[in-house]
């Protein structure tokens, strides 16, 4: 900059005395007036070139300009190397947060002051059938037209969630999603959406439950309530008071009995996985069920000239690490059921065998009425029933499946059911290779 101060007073003054002394003080003038229209084209000149450069800043090359517009073009690009330095780092981190608001699993999506979509996530345009390219700048109201929604839009009360149904929603397939509007910035809003299926279900599960109780308990607390009346108003015989004293035991064991299984199911339900250090001897636990089963079979079917035929495979190979208690219920389940819903001179054969790939499993095959295939994947929901009035008859609560099924899953295996309807139903437990011990292998 000294050097522009300088070259601009020396110029005039040495072209002033250099016409002075050739021609006096006209020639001074003249060289003065000459000296100051150079420094001023030189300045010019410069002036211009800053100016294109301005135009299209190179900021490698800060113009090759010197002098005073030198260090202007010189200060500029630094300016501007900072300012896209700035501008890069903010679009990198405006880069960032969309990727994490796009790697979120509930569905963002934001609104201009006209309800108009400016942008949003995969997941809010799955959830609400939205797409990218087309959807831009549209209306929310337009496109998401459930009249939940619509009418949530106008009433414009967006303290809580709306419950819409998701675009995927299928028959048998049913998507919930709740959906919630938050205003911010200059009249801006905020949609996000989050998927509640599974929270419905487990909601609509919840009811399901308590409706089923509920009614598993009323109908014999109903016929309880009608013989106290009875025996409370009517003059009985010793033997009728009997008779209905003996009902009345039946009701409250049948309470009793769907308690117990309640109480089974929601210990299972809190309890931790059954360890590997309890050694299961399935030799005596099945001739305890054996036992059992003989039992419940005459006392099913007293007087009739058919027997069930029980058949026992022999005492397996192999000892199972897991809950006792816990396989010793599911097990009579199975077997339980077999003898319950089999007639009068049917077959029950209860085998346990090793699979090649070293898991063990435990088949319970009846030639009872078997199961329609459509019954097939609900059976093992709490209270599903095919022959309901079957099941009441022989004191079933339509949780035994459950238990049983509960019980196989946490010691890591699978219940399996096949049937052909009329020609009888398989039950297995099939229990993973690590919990399976074969007696005198070596560890
Ligand atoms: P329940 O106490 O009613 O027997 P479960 O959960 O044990 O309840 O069984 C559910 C339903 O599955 C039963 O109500 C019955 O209709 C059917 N079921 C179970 N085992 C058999 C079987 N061996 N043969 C035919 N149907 C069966």
């Amino acid at each position: 900059m000294l050097f522009d101060i300088l070259s601009s007073v020396f110029m005039p003054t040495a072209l002033g005395l250099l016409g002075w002394r050739l021609w006096g003080w006209p020639g001074a003038l003249a060289g003065v007036a000459c000296g100051a229209a150079a420094v001023q084209v030189v300045h010019t000149l410069r002036g211009r070139r800053f100016v294109q450069w301005l135009r299209e800043p190179d900021l490698n090359a800060p113009s090759s300009t010197r002098g005073l517009w030198g260090d202007a073009a010189y200060r500029v690009a630094k300016m501007l190397r900072g300012e896209r330095e700035r501008v890069r780092e903010s679009a990198q981190r405006l880069d960032d947060f969309l990727a994490a608001i796009q790697a979120s699993p509930n569905g963002v999506l934001l609104l201009d002051s006209e309800g108009r979509i400016e942008w949003f996530n995969a997941i809010a345009g799955s959830h609400l059938g939205l797409d990218a390219q087309r959807d831009l700048l549209q209306h929310i109201g337009n496109l998401v037209r459930q009249p939940a929604f619509t009418a949530y839009l106008a009433a414009r009360n967006f303290d809580s969630d709306v419950e819409l149904i998701g675009q995927q929603d299928r028959p048998g397939r049913p998507v919930r999603l709740s959906v919630q509007i938050f205003p911010y910035g200059a009249g801006q809003q905020l949609l996000l959406s989050r998927d509640i299926t599974a929270l419905a279900q487990a909601e609509a599960m919840r009811r399901d439950f308590i409706a089923n109780v509920s009614h598993e308990l009323r109908t014999p607390l109903t016929v309880l309530a009608g013989f106290v009346e009875t025996l409370q108003t009517l003059p009985l015989t010793d033997e009728e008071r009997a008779t209905y004293l003996g009902m009345m035991a039946t009701q409250s064991e049948r309470m009793q009995t769907l308690i117990s299984d309640l109480l089974m199911l929601s210990r299972l339900e809190g309890s931790p996985q059954p360890g590997m250090s309890e050694q299961v001897d399935l030799g005596a636990m099945m001739a305890l069920c054996q036992t059992e089963a003989s039992a419940l079979s005459s006392l099913l079917y007293p007087d009739d000239a058919k027997p069930q035929s029980l058949i026992f495979g022999p005492v397996p190979g192999f000892g199972l690490t897991g809950s006792a208690s816990e396989l010793r219920s599911a097990i009579s389940n199975l077997i339980n059921n077999a003898v319950r819903y089999t007639p009068a001179g049917g077959r029950i054969e209860v085998r346990w065998e090793q699979l090649p790939d070293g898991r063990a499993r435990l088949a319970v095959t009846d030639s009872g009425p078997g199961i329609a295939p459509e019954h097939l994947p609900r059976l093992g929901e709490r209270f599903y029933r095919v022959d309901r009035s079957r099941s009441r008859e022989s004191g079933g609560t339509g949780l035994g499946l459950a238990i049983t099924k509960h019980v196989v899953q946490r010691h890591g295996g699978e219940l399996q059911i096949s049937s052909t309807l009329g020609k009888g139903a398989c039950f297995a437990l099939c229990f993973p290779a690590v919990r399976v011990q074969v007696f005198g292998a070596c560890a």
